[in-house]
């Protein structure tokens, strides 16, 4: 999975590390839902650093922009009609997103304590 690649890059090759946690921007557009995707996150990461590592997705909401009447709407659904005119004409500003925000790695020779995960 292309999300396991990138968090790969973003390890450290030359000591072992452990992933704690990796935070999300995930767009509503990429019809992911946060449920699966962590249940998919968490067998993908077996056995690898990212194993165990609490994963928080952050939802960016769906905005268009009305090309007839400019305005600029948040929507629920994927549904591309301005709720302002009925206009067609939308630009998608937000909601196609999925990359990674930010990954915490633990090294085990500092003392971080990343909160409770039990053990
Ligand atoms: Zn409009």
């Amino acid at each position: 999975m292309e999300v396991l690649r990138i968090i790969k890059e973003h390890l450290p090759k030359d000591r072992p590390v452990r992933v704690t946690k990796i935070t999300l921007k995930v767009g509503k557009l990429t019809a992911i839902i946060p449920e699966t995707f962590k249940f998919c996150m968490d067998v993908i990461t077996q056995d690898t650093p990212a194993q165990g590592a609490e994963i928080v997705i952050n939802e960016v909401p769906l905005k268009i922009e009305c090309q007839e009447c400019g305005e600029v709407n948040e929507l629920n659904e994927p549904i591309f009609i301005c709720p302002n005119c009925q206009s067609h004409k939308i630009e998608i500003l937000s909601g196609r997103e999925l990359y990674i925000e930010s990954i915490e790695v633990e090294e085990p020779d500092e003392e971080v304590c990343y909160g409770n995960q039990g053990s």
